[in-house]
């Protein structure tokens, strides 16, 4: 379903009446509102705080009023802070001051003040990730963008080929790393040619195969490296980032610009014109789908990210945030919409998952809430591809399983850490 919005140019959305921006675009603690309702707000001004050692920055994307400081439930159930600002249609506008030192400190801080986080759909900040307590020797760059119908990084990559290689260049430079490598799918020849060209980065042609944008595949395919289970990729001397990420690392270090915009693909059958788009943080997910001519009667799930790993919304109150990557309408055929019934023992979840794991096992341990046994299954290496899932016939909801799994068994081993006074 790549070819609906393939060869769209990225087209820029109008900024829309108001903005719901979220202080938890990222992993880790939710940022701190720092302006108050009345206060008038520039666009890159500074909305909210980062509140931890793993935090992030978030800013304003349009010039306006606060509006409402207040806990929304979004599309995907999550109660959420939000910010809301009105358009005051001004387009005021801030910028960081230029910088004047190019040292990696100072590019990590550039990359820390300007929000930046995983645009791959971690959110894990960035310039955390720059500041690593090893030394690394490979940066590996993901333009793989394996997800059915997703096409914004292929179009950043085409589009924006030489602000993606300067955020490389910077990154290399804050990580202190010669050995470049960009790893493309077979399946955008006309990217791989052009970054080709760039003799200081090493173009790997990656095969077209889901899910190879994961970061332990990706690794292994770009430096022959395997990441052990339960370890990271600097555990093997690696730092992968996402071609949309270096995008807002060159922005926010020539262009002095916080991360406040992001590009998405809209598609689906059940959406009347599919766009890549560049649209604020903090769009409702409703202006986003009324720009692109409305959707069809007949929709059967709405889906924020691609198809495989995306997350099924519950409602419209959704706002795009940092990480997404698509917004998807799919009507019956596109998407199922069967109810789960009972395990049938098939093995084909397991036949399909590309870490080896036997999710059948793993999702009947948690069902009994027995998550440490799934835990020993191997649960936390889950990379939440979906492929499971999709090739279950009793449509088992697998993935959410898995992840909830995962977050009961985050926060068992912080209560004994805890308890350990660790
Ligand atoms: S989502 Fe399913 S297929 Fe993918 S890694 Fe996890 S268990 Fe394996
Ligand atoms: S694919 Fe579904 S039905 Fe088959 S074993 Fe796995 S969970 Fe059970």
């Amino acid at each position: 379903m790549k070819y609906l919005t393939k060869d769209l140019p990225i087209e820029k959305m109008p900024e829309p009446a108001k903005v719901y921006i979220s202080m938890s675009q990222h992993i880790g603690a939710p940022a701190l509102p720092v302006v108050a309702v009345g206060d008038k707000v520039k666009k890159g001004q500074l909305v909210g705080e980062a509140s931890g050692a793993i935090s992030a920055n978030v800013f304003a994307s349009i010039a306006g009023t606060v509006t409402e400081i207040t806990d929304i439930v979004n599309g995907m159930g999550q109660k959420q802070k939000y910010v809301v600002i009105e358009n005051d249609g001004s387009g005021e506008e801030t910028f960081f001051d230029e910088m004047t030192s190019f040292e990696p400190k100072d590019l990590v801080e550039r990359i820390r003040l300007a929000g930046i986080v995983g645009l791959g759909g971690a959110g894990f900040p960035t310039a955390v990730k720059l500041s690593p307590k090893t030394k690394l020797d490979a940066l590996v760059i993901n333009g793989a963008e394996c997800e059915p119908y997703l096409n914004c990084d292929y179009r950043l990559m085409l589009e924006r080929t030489e602000d993606i290689y300067k955020g490389i260049m910077y990154t290399a430079r804050a990580l202190g790393i010669k050995r470049i490598i960009f790893g493309i799918e077979a399946n955008k020849p006309d990217a791989i040619e052009i970054f080709g060209k760039y003799s200081d980065i090493e173009t790997v042609v990656l095969k077209k195969q889901y899910p190879m944008g994961s970061e332990k595949h990706l690794i292994y395919c770009t430096t022959g490296r395997k990441v052990p289970c339960g370890k990271m990729p600097f555990d093997v001397g690696v730092c992968v980032q996402n071609v949309k990420t270096m995008i807002a690392v060159y922005e926010a270090i020539e262009l002095n610009l916080p991360l406040a915009k992001t590009v998405i693909t809209v598609s689906g059958l059940g959406v009347k014109n599919s766009k890549n788009l560049r649209v604020a943080l903090g769009t409702p997910f409703k202006d986003i789908i009324d720009y692109c001519g409305g959707m069809a009667d007949d929709v059967v799930k709405i889906v924020a990210g691609g198809p495989m790993m995306g997350k099924a919304l519950v409602n419209l109150n959704q706002y795009t945030r940092k990480t997404d990557s698509g917004l998807l309408l799919l009507k019956k055929g596109e998407a199922s919409t069967a109810s789960p019934t009972n395990c049938i023992n098939c093995g084909k979840c397991s036949d399909n998952c590309p870490m080896r794991l036997i999710p059948a096992f793993m999702d009947s341990y948690i069902q009994a809430g027995d998550y440490l046994a799934a835990e020993k299954l191997g649960v936390m290496n889950c990379i939440e591809c979906g492929s499971c899932a999709y090739n279950c016939p009793a449509k088992r909801p697998l993935v959410q399983s898995f992840n909830f799994a995962k977050g009961k068994i985050r926060e068992i081993r912080l209560n004994e850490a805890r308890k350990e006074g660790k």
